[in-house]
């Protein structure tokens, strides 16, 4: 049954970086009183009417239970009045730090995905350092960003995303996972159900019901009963449990748009004829998307007609797809939108696509889930 799952890419080196309770770190940096208490980035709930969830909470406060978005009350309940300490967020410090490290990852490559502001992605397969040792790169990150920040991250190193997000969980605070493909199904074996992405709470239990508690007891369940029992979200938790997980990793330049242009002379005066090539822009779009396995949630049409009047409409699409009918047809009302233009003469047609996105496993599935 196997069969049902992609073709799985160990060739690629991909890098996730996480900061270590980061804006409680950063806080502490700055207020080194503060190291000793367990601290809650998070408005007092004394002082706000009981209202408010925790943002950050240092090692300390978590050894109490406290968590990234519990009540800032339930957090006041779990830690002793004389320990707890509670601090603004100060996101614009926390965005400048930020951006600083960031440009330590850009010294290694452009290809970065921000996932937060204290978490990213990197593929370092092909990087401006021309080393082949992606654990390497990620020691020096490491030290560079504690040298220069004096703040403590934790890396995951594999071949695709999912790994690495979970090498440098398993990491963490301050450390280094790497998983190579030979290693990466007795890796996963090893792991509770709970560290897999997507397998939260009520998922847990089903499974815990089903005598299934490990990775180990994933990589046996027939894919096949997955995907009935747990639909598209069985797919993805069958391909995880095999080390497959096929996103790639998406840069802001390229998250941001790609889009086709042409001036035409003569101009067009024939609806049919902007419709022809809207047709044509949209299946080299698709095309383009697929190819580099994005989707995208909005769609730009821009046209200027002989007096060099210039307008451009957007209309956000109601799902992410890279679909060349789905493009079409937003395409196509969004140029209803601007057909006046045709009577002074079209002289610049343009459609573009933004809000891109990894595609998510979506084209391969979507025959599974048709298919009875
Ligand atoms: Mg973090």
């Amino acid at each position: 049954m196997e069969n049902l799952l992609p073709q799985n890419n160990t060739k690629r080196k991909v890098i996730h970086l996480d900061m270590d309770a980061f804006y409680a770190s950063v806080e502490i940096r700055d207020n080194p009183e503060l190291a000793n208490k367990a601290l809650i980035i998070g408005q007092d709930p004394r002082q706000s009417n009981g209202h408010g969830v925790v943002a950050t909470a240092n090692y300390l406060a978590r050894q109490y239970g406290v968590h990234s978005a519990m009540s800032t009350m339930k957090a006041l309940k779990l830690i002793p009045e004389s320990k707890i300490v509670f601090v603004n967020p100060n996101f614009e410090k926390y965005r400048r730090v930020s951006a600083q490290i960031h440009e330590f990852m850009h010294e290694l490559t452009d290809q970065v995905e921000s996932v937060a502001l204290d978490e990213a992605y990197l593929d370092v397969t092909h990087n401006k350092l021309g080393s082949y040792s992606a654990i390497e790169l990620a020691a020096q990150l490491q030290e560079k960003i504690f040298k220069e920040t004096k703040l403590t991250s934790s890396f995951g190193v594999s071949y695709n995303k999912f790994l690495a997000k979970m090498g440098s969980e398993y990491a963490k605070p301050f450390g280094r996972t790497l998983i190579l493909p030979q290693e990466a199904m007795d890796f996963l074996a090893q792991q509770p159900i709970s560290a897999f992405p997507g397998i939260g709470k009520k998922t847990q239990e089903q499974f815990h019901e089903m005598n299934i508690f490990t990775g180990a007891d994933l990589q046996k369940l027939d894919v096949r009963f997955l995907l009935e029992r747990f639909k598209k979200m069985g797919y993805f938790i069958a391909q995880h449990a095999h080390g497959i997980d096929l996103r790639p990793v998406i840069s802001e330049r390229q998250r941001k748009s790609s889009g086709i242009e042409r001036t035409f002379e003569p101009n067009i005066f024939v609806e049919n004829t902007a419709l022809t090539n809207l047709r044509k822009y949209s299946n080299q779009l698709s095309e383009k998307l697929k190819r580099k396995s994005f989707t995208a949630q909005t769609l730009v049409i821009k046209v200027r007609n002989n007096n060099f009047e210039t307008i451009t409409k957007r209309q956000k699409l109601p799902h992410a797809t890279n679909n060349g009918i789905e493009i079409y047809q937003a395409a196509k009302e969004l140029f209803a939108q601007v057909n006046g233009f045709l009577n002074q003469g079209i002289r610049l047609l343009g459609l573009s696509v933004t809000d891109l996105q990894a595609s998510n496993y979506e084209e391969i599935s979507l025959d599974l889930f048709t298919t009875e």
